[in-house]
């Protein structure tokens, strides 16, 4: 689905990314293990387009053109003359989906996410964590192609981290997410992934690709379809 061939990055004399190939197959959670500053926030930008570098990009065999992705960026990631839920709509409605069918569609979930009763806040008046459910929950509820997860439990404590790391499992089984994500987190790469991709320090390569053994059990369309409806 996405393949990255030989992409690299450098600002000014500093590089960063040198040659980095990898590949995300359609229904696959692949995750990037990296050292800080290696260069793992800077791949993503150069997906969304928000920065050019050097490489082929590709995706469902095309040339990577406009944006299949709902990107959860690492910082920033709310804006703040927004109230949370005008936030967490924002994906939803940028693809044409109107304000109130878009509330409607996501106001259920803010429960599950532990901001119910925030909906109305302003960013600034919740905690970093809450923020960082606030944004997760607005990439989910995008539904397009891909997932692109940036550190999306950064700043969250561990009991709350590993709730959302089984929501987020369990989602991905349900709806078989092609995913993409960047973490520090050893045992949330194994946790949640069917391949990881190490990479190094900058001038960053990927220097080792492991499959995660013993795979979660994947749901089939049929399974998914009647845990729906159960
Ligand atoms: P972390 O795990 O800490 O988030 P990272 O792997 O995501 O790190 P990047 O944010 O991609 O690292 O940064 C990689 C390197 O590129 C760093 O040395 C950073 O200083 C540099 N860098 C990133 N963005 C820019 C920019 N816009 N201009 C100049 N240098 C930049
Ligand atoms: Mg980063």
């Amino acid at each position: 689905r996405l393949e990255l061939r030989d992409i690299s990055k450098s600002f000014g004399a500093l590089e960063v990314l040198a040659g980095i190939s990898l590949h995300v197959a359609a229904g696959e959670f692949v995750s990037i293990l990296g050292p800080s500053g290696a260069g793992k926030s800077t791949l993503f930008q150069l997906l969304t387009g928000a920065l050019k570098g050097e490489g082929d990009m590709r995706f469902d065999g095309a040339p990577l053109d406009g944006s299949p992705f709902a990107f959860m960026p690492q910082r920033d990631a709310l804006m703040p003359w927004r109230r949370v839920i005008d936030n967490v709509t924002l994906g939803l409605e940028v693809q044409g989906v109107s304000r109130r069918a878009a509330r409607e569609q996501v106001a259920p979930l803010f429960a599950e996410f532990g901001l119910a009763g925030f909906e109305r806040s302003w960013p600034a008046e919740l905690s970093g964590g809450m923020r960082q459910r606030a944004a997760l929950l607005r990439t989910v509820v995008q539904q397009r192609d891909m997932l692109l997860l940036d550190e999306p439990f950064g700043a969250l404590d561990a009991l709350t981290r590993a709730a959302m790391q089984r929501w987020l499992e369990g989602m991905w089984r349900r709806h078989r997410w092609t995913a993409l994500l960047i973490t520090h987190d050893v045992r949330e790469a194994v946790y949640l992934s069917d391949r990881i991709y190490l990479m190094s320090a900058r001038p960053a390569r990927i220097i080792s690709e492991i499959a995660v053994p013993l795979q979660r059990p994947r749901t089939t369309g049929s399974d998914a379809a009647r845990q729906a409806a159960a």
